[in-house]
């Protein structure tokens, strides 16, 4: 049997953190991966210098994971076409609104036996309807794609603090080689098949993490938070039923990737930070983007427009009292005090 030959699109704070994990287990698990797993970097300057040459020297992605080594088996790779060539599997793990762009560019340079799993948080609106990032890989790349999400600040899985994360993979074969790629001591994976799931809870729960913010900004405590979450995370069990029917299992909101993961993005998240200091400053979205992430991209607030826009065109937003008004508090200036009076 030939050796998987494993790629990581994508270099952000999660996208660094995912590498630590996947360089460790393709050293690790040698009997089923290629060691060398190269990774594409959207190359821009830090201190001068291109990031490829400063990750590729120093085994540290300096500006999206500061403090943290990385395995010297992951390589740094400016160009996506070679990033990605000849791979048999592909992890994809850049923010949600590159994904598309990024795709057309690797058509015909995989494996033909390739797959990918998605890392995305977030959802792509077409015309149409929604559409999750499995599908648009699939659709793009003609090749079968699984996801993984879950209760996984970049920085904390960093640090190897113990956590667990889902993997929805329809393919039993292809959940064990993915459960081989990413689990550790620190990090346990549970696979399911519900891939629909897994990545509607993660998309959706951004959104969510946002109207918690808020109410930090405003200076409520523990139990708001709480009635939040729960609500919260009732929009996303019935944004599924709705929308996807049986496609998504309801015991998968109680996976790390559903209730969990809502719990720490709204306590520890870079969205609930921003939408506290929007509250607090009086700043704009993007600005706060730029003052407090350093680069890093915000998901919540982009796909709570987006699946507004998805609910307007079917006149159902009053039915997500919550998804629409953190779109009005964001996006139509209505006051921040809406998020509980409104809810
Ligand atoms: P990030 O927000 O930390 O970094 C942004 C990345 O986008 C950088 O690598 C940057 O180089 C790249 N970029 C900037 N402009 C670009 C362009 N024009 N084209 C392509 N790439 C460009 O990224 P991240 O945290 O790795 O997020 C990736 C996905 O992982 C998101 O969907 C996010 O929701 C999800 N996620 C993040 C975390 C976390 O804690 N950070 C945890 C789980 C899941
Ligand atoms: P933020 O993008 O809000 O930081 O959430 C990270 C995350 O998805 C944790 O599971």
């Amino acid at each position: 049997m030939s050796l998987e030959k494993v790629c990581i699109i994508g270099s952000g704070n999660w996208g660094s953190a995912v590498a630590k994990l996947i360089g460790t287990n393709t050293q690790r698990h040698g009997d089923l991966f290629e060691s060398t797993v190269r990774q594409w970097v959207f190359e821009e300057k830090v201190n001068g210098e291109n990031l490829t040459d400063i990750i590729n020297r120093e085994h540290e992605n300096v500006k999206y994971l500061q403090g943290i080594k990385l395995p010297e088996n992951i390589v740094a790779v400016p160009d996506v076409v070679e990033s990605c060539k000849d791979a048999t599997l592909v992890v994809f793990v850049v923010p949600h609104q590159f994904v598309r762009g990024v795709c057309e560019k690797m058509k015909g340079h995989l494996a033909p036996n390739a797959r990918a799993i998605s890392l995305i948080k977030g959802l792509e609106i077409t015309s149409s309807g929604t559409r999750l990032f499995s599908e648009e890989i699939e659709r793009i790349l003609n090749i079968p794609c699984a996801a993984l999400s879950g209760a996984n600040i970049a920085d904390e899985v960093a640090k190897e603090k113990f956590c667990e994360s889902t993997i929805g993979c329809p393919n039993i074969q292809d959940g064990q080689i993915f459960h081989r790629l990413f689990d550790t001591n620190y990090f346990r994976i549970n696979v399911i098949q519900d891939h629909v799931g897994v990545q509607l809870c993660g998309a959706l729960k951004n959104v969510v993490a946002v109207g918690a913010g808020f109410t930090d900004g405003l200076g409520y405590g523990s139990n708001t938070k709480a009635a939040i979450i729960r609500r919260g995370l009732m929009e996303m069990r019935k944004f599924g039923q709705m929308f996807f029917g049986d496609m998504v299992q309801t015991e998968t909101f109680f996976e790390s990737c559903g209730a969990a993961d809502l719990i720490t993005t709204c306590s520890g998240g870079r969205n609930r930070k921003v939408a506290e200091a929007f509250v607090t400053t009086g700043k704009p979205i993007d600005v706060l983007e730029k003052e407090l992430l350093n680069g890093q991209k915000l998901q919540g607030t982009l796909t709570a427009a987006e699946v507004n826009e998805f609910l307007s065109a079917r006149k159902m937003v009053a039915e997500f009292p919550l998804f629409h008004t953190v779109y009005r508090i964001v996006y139509e200036n209505a006051p921040v005090e809406c998020i509980v009076r409104d809810i």
